[in-house]
Parts: structure tokens; C-alpha cells; sequence
């Protein structure tokens, strides 16, 4: 399942970036652009604009919630994800599925404390960004938990 959130829902996109879930997500992103990329790109429209339904859109989940956390839980359950499965693959800022990258590689780019203390990295070849599981699967999995999963 492919989702095209809304620009009001930048802090559900990223926690459902942080599942593995594939969201396009921008500041363009409202009324008939969101229908629009949908259409193109045949995603699930993600909004809290209820003037979106009156447009005639593809699919969508109108979310209820102004807080991101009972926003992910309505998501996770309408679309039935499984949000350990495939935790963690993707990038968080721009959407791009994660390559492990050799320790090696990466010395000159994360913290030494981090190189000393980290075994596995991931790379993300749209944006640049390294990344290492701890602190976000720490963080990641403490949410999880608040919301009951
Ligand atoms: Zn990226």
C-alpha cells in the first residue's frame, strides 16, 4: 500500500516512514494536488481536509485526530499495516528505501562514538543521510508501545 499524505500531516508522514510505509509528502500537497499525485501515482490519500472529499477523490482516509499518535494508530488499523514488519527500510526526510552500507564506509561520516558502538549502518541514496538503528529503534519502539502495539 502506497499513501499521499497531506501537507497539514508532516509528523504522521515521518512516523509512518518510520514503519516502512512508502508517503509522499510536500508542502504542495493540498485540495487537487493531493488528488492529483494520488491519481498519478495510485496512492491512498491521507487528509484532514474534509473539503478533499467533496472533490470527488480516488481512495482516502479522512484522519480524525490533530495528535500524530492517535493519527498513526487510525492508519496502522484502517489499513491493517503491521508496523514491525517492516520497521526501519526507509528514509524518514525523503521517502527513499534504505541500503545497508559497510562499517567502513562511514567512519569519516557518524560520530566516533557512534562508529565505536554501532555495527550496522543503512544509507540513504536520495538524501544522503546515514543511518543506525539504536536511538531510533529505541525511540521507535517506546511509541509503539504507547499506542498499544
Ligand atoms: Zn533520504
Amino acid at each position: 500500500m502506497r499513501f499521499v499524505a497531506d501537507k497539514m500531516l508532516g509528523r504522521l508522514t515521518k512516523w509512518l516512514r518510520i514503519i516502512g510505509q512508502d508517503v509522499t509528502y510536500g508542502p504542495h500537497l493540498s485540495g487537487y494536488g493531493l488528488i492529483r499525485t494520488a491519481r498519478r501515482e495510485g496512492r491512498l490519500i491521507l487528509t484532514r481536509d474534509r473539503s478533499v472529499v467533496k472533490k470527488n477523490p480516488p481512495d482516502y482516509l479522512l484522519i480524525q485526530s490533530d495528535q500524530f499518535r492517535e493519527q498513526l494508530k487510525q492508519v496502522i488499523l484502517a489499513c491493517r499495516l503491521d508496523p514491525l514488519k517492516n520497521a526501519l527500510t526507509r528514509c524518514v526526510e525523503c521517502n527513499t528505501l534504505l541500503e545497508p552500507i559497510p562499517k567502513e564506509a562511514v567512519q569519516e561520516k557518524v560520530p566516533p562514538y557512534v562508529f565505536s558502538t554501532q555495527e550496522r549502518f543503512s544509507f540513504c541514496h536520495g538524501c544522503q543521510r546515514i543511518y543506525w538503528p539504536a536511538t531510533h529503534q529505541q525511540k521507535m519502539l517506546e511509541e509503539l508501545k504507547v499506542l498499544g502495539f
